[in-house]
Parts: structure tokens; C-alpha cells; sequence
């Protein structure tokens, strides 16, 4: 990785981003997960560059919906492997929930590659390597998943996932927790809870309020479950661009 000074002004973007060209070089990430990355980086810049109070309040919501699940896995993309690595093998060790690698360009080195990568950070038993059964009505890579993973999950945590394989969990009844930084997208429309923040900020915020909700009674967490509104944490996002682009056009 280069060097990049700690006083820079967007130190944090910055190395947010060589993590992802770290990705692409080592062959956990496709080259496309740039693109992915320039987009949210896009949307970060106009949300503020900071975890939002709706987002906040989303992210334990999310960690809420996880502690209720029966069958809770996290799925793992090559930008999520490359950014989070640790804090995705914690939050599985936390939950009990096991990780399964899902690739939209799938090749089978890479899913190999990421299983690794994950194992070196802590993780013990990943899935993915072996997809036994199909989502139905997507015929995109992204839809081999494993029966005793995504396939049976009640809740599923998809970090910076696609819009059509979203729609496709929702239509077979999953809960879906997703984090995406564009409250445009597919994904964030249709997730049960759209976490609308930076991946890197998101998953340390979830593991602290699984850490702090962690054995409080089943009625307490369904309270903080059933108060989300998905259009609300939506709009909220979308009124922070707004202020923010006034507040930058008023001090032109
Ligand atoms: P959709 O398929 O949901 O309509 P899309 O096609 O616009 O969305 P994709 O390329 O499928 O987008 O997925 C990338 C998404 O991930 C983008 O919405 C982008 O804002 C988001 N994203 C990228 N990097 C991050 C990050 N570090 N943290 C959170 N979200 C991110
Ligand atoms: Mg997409």
C-alpha cells in the first residue's frame, strides 16, 4: 500500500480506497469492484463523509434483526473481504452466524482466494466454495448459494449487494440487512433495513450494539425491530444530501 500522510484532509477516503486496489492486486477483488467503490465514494461525499443519526439508528436495528435470527449469515463480496475483513469474521463469531462468499463475477479461484483471506483474519468454517442450491428467478452467478447457508437463512446480511439478487432474497421471504451508501439504488429501495453509510463505518457500529444488546430479552430487541420504517431511514438520507448541497451552494 502507498503512503499516505495522516493529515490529509481525506486521509480516511483515501486509504479506504488503496484497501480496494490492495483487492483488486491480490485477486479478492474483480476489477469492477472499483467502479463499485468510485460510486459509493461518490454518494459518501455527499451524505458527509460520516455515519448519519438515521444510519445510527439503522445500523442498531440491523444488529437487533441479527440477534433475533434463527438462521443468520453474512454474505461476502470481494469489496467487503478487501475493507472489513476482521470486523466481518467478528460479527460472524459474535452472532454465531456462518460467512458464505458470494460473487457476482465468480471464478473459482477468487471465491477460494476470499475463503482464505477471511480464514487468515480469525474466520473458522466459511461457505461458498461448494453453491448446492440456486435463488430462484436470478440467473446471474450471484444466484448459487449454499442450502445450509443463504438458501435457508432467515436473515441475511448483505453488505454492498446488487439490486437483483436483493429483490430475489426479499421475494423468497429473507429479512435482508443491506449497507449501501446510494439511497438511489435498487438495493437500499427493497432491504428490509438499508444501512446508509460507508461499509467501513457501518460494521464497527453493528458490532457494538450486538455487543450491546447482546442477551437483552427477545421483546426488547423485537421493539427496536418493529419500530423501523424503511422509507423513513431512506428519506433521511436523501434530506442530508440535500441540506448538504444547499449548505455548499449557500457558501459559494
Ligand atoms: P443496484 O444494483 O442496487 O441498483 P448499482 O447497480 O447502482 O445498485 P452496484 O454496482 O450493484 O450498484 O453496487 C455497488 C453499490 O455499493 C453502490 O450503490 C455503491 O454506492 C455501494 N458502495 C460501494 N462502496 C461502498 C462502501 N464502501 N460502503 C457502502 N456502500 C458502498
Ligand atoms: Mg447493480
Amino acid at each position: 500500500m502507498i503512503h499516505i500522510p495522516k493529515d490529509h484532509p481525506r486521509y480516511q477516503s483515501l486509504v479506504t480506497r488503496e484497501r480496494i486496489v490492495d483487492g483488486v492486486e491480490s485477486g479478492i477483488t474483480s476489477v469492477t469492484g472499483l467502479i463499485a467503490q468510485g460510486r459509493g465514494e461518490a454518494f459518501d461525499y455527499l451524505i458527509g463523509e460520516c455515519t448519519t443519526p438515521s444510519a445510527r439508528a439503522a445500523e442498531r436495528i440491523a444488529a437487533a434483526m441479527l440477534l433475533l435470527a434463527r438462521t443468520p449469515v453474512i454474505s461476502v463480496n470481494g469489496n467487503a473481504a478487501a475493507l472489513v475483513p476482521g470486523e466481518l469474521v467478528e460479527l460472524s463469531i459474535l452472532l454465531d452466524a456462518p460467512l458464505e462468499v458470494n460473487l457476482f463475477y465468480r471464478t473459482e479461484e477468487r471465491v477460494l482466494k476470499i475463503i482464505e483471506h477471511l480464514k487468515a483474519h480469525g474466520a473458522r468454517h466459511v461457505l461458498g466454495a461448494d453453491p448446492d442450491a440456486s435463488i430462484p428467478g436470478l440467473s446471474s452467478e450471484r444466484g448459487r448459494v449454499c442450502s445450509e447457508g443463504i438458501y435457508s437463512a432467515d436473515v441475511v446480511f448483505v453488505p454492498l449487494e446488487d439490486g437483483d439478487r436483493c429483490e430475489a432474497l426479499v421475494a423468497m421471504g429473507k429479512l435482508i440487512i443491506a449497507v449501501d451508501l446510494n439511497p438511489l439504488s435498487r438495493t437500499a429501495r427493497c432491504a428490509t433495513v438499508p444501512v446508509i453509510d460507508n461499509i467501513t463505518r457501518a460494521l464497527p457500529n453493528i458490532i457494538d450494539s450486538v455487543r450491546e444488546l447482546k442477551g437483552q430479552p427477545e421483546v426488547y430487541l423485537q421493539e427496536i425491530v418493529e419500530g423501523y420504517n424503511n422509507k423513513k431511514g431512506l428519506d433521511a438520507a436523501l434530506e442530508t444530501i440535500c441540506n448538504n448541497l444547499m449548505e455548499h451552494s449557500r457558501s459559494q
